[in-house]
């Protein structure tokens, strides 16, 4: 974890960053992924893995799998975007591209698991991944035992149930909130229908937080609806604001879904953060997307004189 000054001074508070990002794969999800596959009885693991993944988890059960000399298949939608395609491929796991949605991708899953025999793993909903996505939570309370806020990125509500848990475990009182971006939240919308829902997937900065949670979800839904204090969402152009903060002032390349915490911190939507850790999940993002983001903001700067390059 590293202080961030220009956050601090703009949010208030002391404000932490967990750098998530900067783990093997680009993302917290090897942790989950870790976890269930060593957790496979000798039996589940000669019949392999399979997943359905928007990247980040499929990465991180790529990589897990072949720790473990683990069979991997991954089936993902067409909105994945390429460099994630390629970051699985290239932790050696075979990709299975189909349908519009992670659900059509579920249904190749589900042929697999009933006639090939494989085991399935879930990107969030799963006992096994989200201790593992928790393990993240020890390493803050060693580092920050004095937390007193947590801004989690929120899709599915794995990273947040296992970290919330842990936190509140230690401390009830460590206040909990899940950022989600505004197009297509399905978990908060979820929560605020009281049961989980269809929330329509459609294309966000924050990629890797699209998605819906399942109709039949089992653990995530409940979890958060329990540990979670707050749940928010940021706007495109606040996550854009939040990737160029990223980059020039904190010098980190974070994709949309790792700095929906950053954004929420710089548009004023977090309240007395007090000491704050903001988790930081991800660095996978197409780098020509990168580049578009961070030099828009220099181009509308370049009226400044000095501009954000000394901010
Ligand atoms: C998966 C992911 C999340 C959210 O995790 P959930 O357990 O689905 O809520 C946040 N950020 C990044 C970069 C991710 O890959």
């Amino acid at each position: 974890m590293v202080v961030s000054p220009s956050l601090s001074n703009v949010a208030g508070g002391i404000i932490h960053l967990k750098l998530e990002h900067l783990q093997t794969t680009g993302s917290f999800k090897l942790r989950g992924a870790t976890n269930a596959i060593l957790r496979l009885s000798d039996a589940e693991r000669t019949r392999g893995v399979v997943g359905v993944s928007t990247g980040n988890h499929g990465r991180g059960l790529a990589y897990a799998a072949k720790q473990a000399s683990v069979r991997c298949t991954i089936c993902m939608s067409e909105l994945v975007p390429r460099n994630k395609i390629e970051g699985i491929q290239s932790h050696g796991a075979e990709v299975v591209i189909i349908g519009l949605s992670q659900d059509d991708a579920q249904v190749e899953v589900d042929r697999l698991v009933e006639e090939v025999g494989m085991i399935m793993l879930p990107p969030f909903d799963h006992p096994d991944i989200i201790a593992g996505q928790g393990t993240l939570a020890l390493e803050v309370l060693e580092d920050c035992p004095e937390i007193e806020t947590i801004l989690i990125p929120l899709s599915g509500g794995g990273l947040l149930a296992g970290v919330a848990l842990a936190l509140k475990s230690a401390n009830p009182s460590i206040r909990v909130v899940g950022v989600s971006m505004e197009r297509g939240a399905a978990m908060i919308e979820s929560q605020r229908a009281g049961k989980p829902i269809l929330v329509k997937e459609l294309p966000t900065l924050a990629d890797a937080l699209s998605g819906g949670i399942g109709l039949d979800n089992r653990y995530t839904f409940d979890m958060v609806r329990d540990l979670a204090d707050e749940l928010i969402t940021v706007t495109e152009n606040e996550i854009a604001k939040a990737v160029r903060h990223s980059y020039w002032s904190e010098k980190q390349v974070i994709e949309g879904s790792g700095s929906v915490g950053i954004a929420a911190l710089l548009a004023g939507k977090i309240n007395n953060p007090g000491i704050c850790v903001s988790l930081v999940t991800g660095c996978n993002l197409d780098m020509t997307l990168h580049n578009e983001l961070i030099n828009r903001e220099l181009e509308e700067d370049s009226r400044v004189p000095g501009g954000l390059r000394n901010a």
